[in-house]
């Protein structure tokens, strides 16, 4: 069993950003807003920077509302946001091994991953 912790800043950041390139239509403020109150339930077993927040932890993805890439430490890695109906209940970080966050600025569309040459 894994405590509960508030969001942290960096993942604020990262979330968001994920959600207003990866999102269309765009997201409503309403959930834009409601990133900064989220608890993280469960984290990745793996290491990597995953975090899940609905109550069941990682039991619940709900639905893929937004799949981008960003760079973390010269890797190309994926980022997903899972959503079930209006609540967010997961950031998916999709790498080789333990990947971290990536810094909120080099989140862009996943198509623009696939066109430009990866790492
Ligand atoms: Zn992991």
């Amino acid at each position: 069993m894994q405590t509960i912790r508030p969001i942290s800043f960096d993942e604020v950041a990262v979330l968001k950003r994920v959600l207003q390139v990866g999102c269309s239509p765009e997201p409503s403020e309403a959930v834009l807003a409601s990133i900064s109150d989220l608890q993280v339930t469960a984290s990745c077993e793996c290491g990597c920077a995953t975090v899940w927040f609905g109550l069941k932890g990682d039991a619940e993805n709900g639905a893929m509302a937004a799949e981008v890439c960003g760079t973390w430490r010269d890797q190309t890695i994926g980022l997903i946001v899972w959503m079930d109906d209006d609540q967010i209940v997961g950031l998916e970080l999709v790498g080789a091994g333990a990947v971290g966050l990536p810094d909120p600025a080099s989140v862009r569309p996943y198509e623009e991953c696939l066109q430009a040459p990866l790492g």
